[in-house]
């Protein structure tokens, strides 16, 4: 583990009175600011009854673990305040009020109206959520899967009855949808009235180009395989005559994109009329016969190509319609694996699926003549007996086989909507057809396909959360089916296949599918159905590139996308968690990933990814969603800020979302402190700041990016989005981390400053810890309970400026070190009490890439400049500095906590959910060496390897006990200076004279 973070540029500065506001803001009972509703109203609960709920799992390899989040309760503060205002949305949204009448299912049925329509069900009339959550979006259902999360963190975080009402409402709503989508797909598909019997009816391209919903056929492989001469004949009747429609495709796998497509086609038109196609080299090496005989819409016809020698030839009824050479057989294309009636090879968004009747279907083994096509035409059976190779009637009972009556054993397979062939335990809001299309390669594109097991792991994950958070069972019941349909599709599918799959920008996004399946396989009591689950969680390996480099420690994040990656770790570690010998590597991979991130990438309000400019071998990339180079953080700033909306760039809240998540996980394997600074940064800054400080019961109100970037404001919103969705769960699960337990159950970790209540009934403690934190820079914590219990205090990073310790007023001997856990290992009584104080201090971090470019922070707490300009703000403040080093004589407090002004500018915290322009990073510039208002003459430009300029390096040393002290640090640097080069003697001697004429500019007032 690296502690970079702690390397960064620190100046260590002065105490804040203005900091501090006053202890005794603690108010029992009620939630102080929650708002409006009879719910509110009808009051809070105790708390929710932890015992009866189901346990997490737990894992052997976990040095630490979490307490449940009904097991820690927030006191009040900034947290709490942002908790409530989702609560008040989790109430309200619907909204539950309209005309003065209550109902508190419009919300709940608002968020399961698609589910229902895609299941035949009644929809209640609602209106859709709208957004990303459209009737006909591609993502829709994921946002209620997180609205579940939701619900079932704020009853485990409060106890109120509303919350566990409307998810017991949900879950029974969704499986109802799944119970109705088993019984659809057990319909067999019927046959309906044809030319001669019965014929199938293909259904077409319904629901904008989508595979899956379309029925299609598909042969055995390799069925016209080493054919030289070949006949394929049947009758079709058109609905829609579509151009390039198929009547059939064999062909292997490829994609329109490489188009490398080695097939055998004929489309119902093209042009004129039927044309067959035949290829070892994509469409550019195709050779084609153009029929002139275009068939009608509504009517039968008798389709067939015939191959003779070196030519082919169309028939239409019977009568030739084209005829060309053709050098290509069925033989030069090998064994063909995907064998097709009514469907192209792998489809992409323009081309359609055969909309109309098909009825005796033939193959033949050699060319027909023309006599043999007029007797078929007359009769079906009464040619080419000797070689027929397949001959599918469609009069066989309705199901998903297709009968060969020739003989030969060639049966077909029938792939619909209701083909009674699909797993029952198929839940979404749209039908199977993306997941279908998904293995099919199909690419993000807004018209074809989303990210559907990205919406799948939200469905689950609610579900998981409505278990576990609230004892549901009927919600367990529900995601193991789901788990179990997973599996049965994700079994069949290769490993080069998936692979492929979990490439593809955005279409491959699953979120935390894996964590889902191996949180199953945690749980599941039947080993066998467990073993599945497992099977299913690695069938979601990222094998092709990320995860291989990460398990190498091989950097190739630059240009991927952040969020779908991210979680996609988590998920590793729970699959690792199964079996930490055999999985050791998902670890290893883990661990390489998250250094790759943090602080390679990270901004310093905790986010990660951004826009970035053209380097040779490199493209510019304007996606702000996209994983920037290795180090890169301000020139990603300054390419975002010249190219940039002022509301996007600078990282996606999802993406803190699921770093953070990552992080909490890697530390319950090692309970390393850098882990908790990390998390402690991105969750009082970018999670905090992403929610704005209003209430609303139609809109979560919170940030999609959080930009960095100079001039930057945040877009506050995002009902149905991505990053509305893990909102919702952000602001109500802020307790999840502040306390963590030894495996053993020794000691407690105390991670986060937060004020809360942790009951530890198995321990017989109650822990409550008072404090404003971060509005305030100190904390008391009363210990409730006897025994002995090691606490381990979390000393953060940047607690530079002392963290002292006293337990019942005296103070505990030692010295905390930044960065480490202190701990305090007695036997405690009842109401002993801990009073922490960690005065903040004004400190500044540099960009990684530019030592010129940094953020200030008040403690943990980064402090943007408020300004509309979109161009740099230069700040200078060595000029204004006194012996102590205290930054406060350049950047002056203000009366609110964490409030201050420099250079005409207020800096305020980011927490403040206020959309105004800001500068979370600007310029310092400190071009000569000046001691007050003595200016030595020298130039401050040069750097050392560090970065470091030489006023860096002659404050880093602050404070001065005297002016003597300052004049010798002033000379050693110097010297140090001029025996790198940096200095000529004459300005060594310049700046150690300046220095001694500053007493009384430097003096402490
Ligand atoms: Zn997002």
């Amino acid at each position: 583990m690296k502690k970079d973070l702690s390397r960064r540029s620190v100046l260590r500065l002065g105490a804040l009175a203005a900091a501090a506001p006053a202890v005794g803001t603690v108010a029992a009972g009620a939630a102080g600011a929650a708002t409006g509703g009879a719910a509110a109203a009808a009051g809070v609960a105790a708390g929710p009854l932890e015992t009866s709920l189901p346990s997490l799992p737990v894992a052997d390899s976990w040095q630490v673990r979490p307490f449940t989040l009904s097991q820690v309760t927030l006191g009040d503060g900034v947290f709490k305040e942002k908790r409530n205002r989702l609560l008040n949305y989790a109430r309200e949204y619907g909204p539950s009020v309209v005309n003065g009448v209550r109902d508190d299912k419009r919300g709940p049925d608002r968020m399961l109206r698609s589910f229902r329509v895609t299941a035949g069900l009644d929809h209640k009339g609602v209106n859709p959520i709208g957004s990303w959550e459209s009737p006909d979006g591609n993502l829709r259902g994921h946002f209620s899967g997180h609205f579940l999360t939701l619900l079932a963190q704020s009853w485990a975080s409060t106890g109120e009855q509303i919350f566990k009402d409307k998810l017991d409402y949900m879950v029974n709503g969704l499986g109802e949808c799944q119970d109705a989508l088993a019984a659809q797909a057990a319909q067999p598909t019927p046959r309906v009235a044809g030319r001669n019997g019965t014929a199938i009816r293909f259904s077409g391209t319904p629901n904008g180009h989508i595979t899956g919903d379309a029925d299609v056929i598909k042969l055995p492989a390799g069925i016209v395989a080493g054919l030289s001469d070949f006949t394929v004949a049947a009758w079709v009747n058109l609905a829609v005559r579509d151009d390039n429609a198929r009547l059939f495709d064999f062909g292997h796998p490829g994609d329109a994109a490489s188009d490398t497509l080695s097939r055998m086609y004929l489309s119902v038109h093209n042009g004129g009329g039927p044309r067959f196609g035949i290829t070892t080299s994509g469409s550019a090496g195709e050779q084609r016969i153009e029929a002139t005989t275009a068939l009608t819409a509504g009517q039968w016809a008798h389709v067939a190509i015939v191959k003779s020698g070196g030519t082919g030839t169309i028939y239409v009824n019977g009568v030739a319609a084209g005829t060309s050479a053709l050098s290509l057989s069925p033989s030069d294309l090998g064994s063909t694996s995907d064998n097709w009636i009514g469907r192209a090879q792998y489809p992409q968004v323009n081309i359609k699926f055969l909309n109309g009747l098909v009825d005796d279907f033939q193959i033949f083994g050699r060319g027909l003549s023309p006599e043999e096509i007029t007797a078929v035409v007359a009769d079906a059976a009464s040619a080419g007996a000797d070689s027929r190779v397949a001959w599918y009637r469609f009069d066989e009972a309705p199901g998903p086989t297709i009968t060969d009556s020739s003989g030969n054993g060639r049966h077909g397979e029938f792939f619909g909507a209701t083909d009674g062939r699909r797993h029952p335990g198929f839940l979404s809001a749209y039908t199977e057809a993306q997941f279908i299309r998904l293995e099919e390669f199909t690419t993000y594109s807004g018209t074809g396909i989303w990210a559907p097991y990205y919406t799948l792991h939200k469905i689950m994950r609610g579900l998981i959360d409505a278990h576990h958070l609230t004892g549901n069972e009927r919600a367990l019941e529900i995601v193991k089916k789901m788990g179990d349909w997973v599996h049965s599709r994700l079994s069949t599918v290769s490993r080069d296949r998936l692979n492929r799959m979990w490439s593809l920008h955005i279409a491959g996004e699953y979120g935390g599918s894996n964590e889902n399946l191996a949180h199953l396989a945690a749980i599941e009591t039947d080993p066998e159905r467990s073993a599945r689950y497992l099977v299913a969680a690695k069938a979601f390996d990222n094998r092709r590139t990320v995860l291989p480099a990460a398990i190498e420690d091989r950097d190739v994040l630059t240009g991927i996308h952040v969020n779908q990656h991210v979680p996609q770790f988590t998920g590793y570690l729970r699959i690792y968690e199964q079996d930490t010998e055999a999985n050791a590597e998902y670890y290893t991979a883990a661990q390489n990933f998250w250094n790759m991130i943090i602080p390679q990438r990270m901004f310093s309000h905790g986010s990660a990814g951004g826009q970035y400019g053209a380097a040779p071998g490199r493209p510019a990339n304007t996606n702000p969603e996209l994983f920037q180079p290795r180090g890169d953080i301000s020139e990603s700033l300054h390419y975002q800020s010249a190219t940039s909306g002022s509301s996007s760039g600078g990282g996606e809240t999802c993406s803190t979302y699921n770093l953070l998540k990552l992080t909490r996980n890697l530390y319950f394997h090692d309970p390393d402190p850098a882990f908790m600074d990390y998390y402690e940064r991105g969750l009082t800054n970018h999670i905090l700041g992403s929610r704005r400080d209003n209430d609303s019961a139609s809109d979560p109100q919170v940030t999609y990016f959080l930009p960095a970037h100079p001039g930057a404001t945040r877009g506050f919103g995002n009902n149905g989005t991505c990053c509305g969705g893990t909102g919702m769960e952000n602001h109500t699960k802020y307790q999840e981390t502040i306390y963590a337990q030894s495996a053993d159950g020794s000691t407690l970790y105390v991670n986060l400053y937060i004020a809360s209540t942790l009951t530890w009934a198995e321990k017989g403690f109650t822990v409550t810890q008072v404090t404003d934190f971060p509005r305030q820079d100190s904390t008391s914590v009363t210990i409730d309970g006897s025994g002995p219990l090691k606490v381990l205090l979390r000393v953060p990073f940047w607690a530079t400026r002392g963290f002292t310790i006293k337990v019942n007023g005296a103070a505990v001997a030692g010295t905390p070190e930044p960065g480490t856990y202190f701990a305090l290992d007695r036997t405690w009584a009842a109401g002993d009490r801990i009073d922490i104080s960690m005065p903040f201090g004004l400190r500044t971090e540099r960009a990684l890439d530019d030592p010129q470019v940094e953020s200030i922070f008040n403690g943990p707490v980064v402090l943007p400049a408020l300004n509309a300009q979109r161009a740099w703000r230069t700040f200078s403040f060595y000029s204004r500095l006194k012996l102590d080093g205290d930054l406060t004589a350049a950047v002056t407090p203000l009366e609110e906590p964490n409030f201050f002004a420099t250079h005409g500018h207020t800096l305020r915290p980011l927490y403040v959910g206020i959309n105004e322009a800001h500068h979370v990073y600007y310029k310092r510039v400190e071009p000569k060496v000046v001691f007050g208002s003595i200016d030595s003459g020298v130039s401050n430009e040069a750097r050392d390897d560090d970065g470091d300029s030489f006023l860096d390096k002659v404050w880093a040393a602050a404070p001065f006990q005297g002016h003597g002290e300052f004049v010798a640090r002033v000379e050693a640097v110097a010297s140090d200076w001029q025996a790198a080069g940096r200095f000529t003697r004459r300005e060594r001697q310049n700046v150690i004279v300046a220095a001694s004429k500053a007493q009384s500019e430097l003096r402490v007032e």
